[in-house]
């Protein structure tokens, strides 16, 4: 490996369009575990389920980002 390999710039891995998600919480329920939000991103649509712990924590995923049925022309 050269020195000239080392500067090269990084290739991206993800696609161009990907974005940081901006969720905000459009349902919440309390459950046994926590409290349950179904999340969606303001800037792509897709949704996702989150489980915030009792307490301070911070929300965490549960479920995988989905654009739902809608996204599939059903
Ligand atoms: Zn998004």
């Amino acid at each position: 490996m050269t020195t000239d390999q080392l500067h090269q710039p990084l290739t991206p891995s993800v696609p161009l369009a990907a974005h940081e998600h901006g969720w905000v919480v459009e349902s919440a329920h309390h459950t046994s575990q926590g409290r349950l939000l179904y999340v969606r991103c303001t800037g792509c649509g897709v949704r996702r389920v989150d489980l915030q712990d009792q307490g301070d924590r911070p929300p965490s995923a549960i479920s995988r980002p989905t654009r739902g049925l809608a996204a599939l022309g059903q």
